[in-house]
């Protein structure tokens, strides 16, 4: 069995005892950047459920380009307000080498991406840049209530970095 066709196994018990739809709009009016690990649980971590708050991830959890429209869109027409970010310790980001990344993938398709994949070394001093990103940025309206934390994957604490 493949691991998708375990999901399509498991989306059918899951379906089962679905409660049925919610609104469109977050509940909590809370929009969660945060990294891509498999090890990250957002909703077991932070108590969420389902309907309470846009969830965007990528590698990293970074405020790239994409998760900046992602968020525009989530405050200017889904209405939400608060901005959690969230990083985290083991990261498969840390350490790693964007130049080599890119050079590999431009020689092997001759193409060079137009986007990065910056690795970083220092959690929390990329963590401040994140956050200093988020609230710098003109298109989104709501940036008082933008604050970044740092779960710790050994013991699923999160550390806030002011
Ligand atoms: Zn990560």
């Amino acid at each position: 069995m493949s691991a998708i066709d375990h999901l399509l196994h498991a989306n059918e018990q899951y379906a089962a005892t679905f409660p049925g739809p919610r609104p469109l709009r977050p509940k909590l009016r809370l929009a969660v950047i945060s990294c891509m690990d498999s090890r990250l649980d957002l909703f077991g971590a932070l108590g969420l459920d389902i309907g309470d708050a846009h969830l965007m991830r990528n590698a990293g959890g970074l405020p790239t380009d994409d998760i900046l429209r992602s968020l525009a869109l989530s405050q200017r027409a889904l209405g939400t307000r608060e901005v959690v970010l969230i990083h985290h310790t083991q990261c498969g980001m840390q350490d790693f080498d964007d130049e080599t990344f890119r050079e590999k993938l431009a020689a092997e398709s001759g193409e060079t991406p137009p986007w990065d994949v910056p690795g970083f070394h220092d959690l929390h001093a990329t963590m401040r840049a994140s956050l200093a990103r988020v609230r710098g940025c003109g298109w989104i309206p709501h940036r008082d209530d933008v604050r970044g934390f740092i779960f710790d994957i050994a013991t699923a604490r999160l550390e806030e970095v002011t």
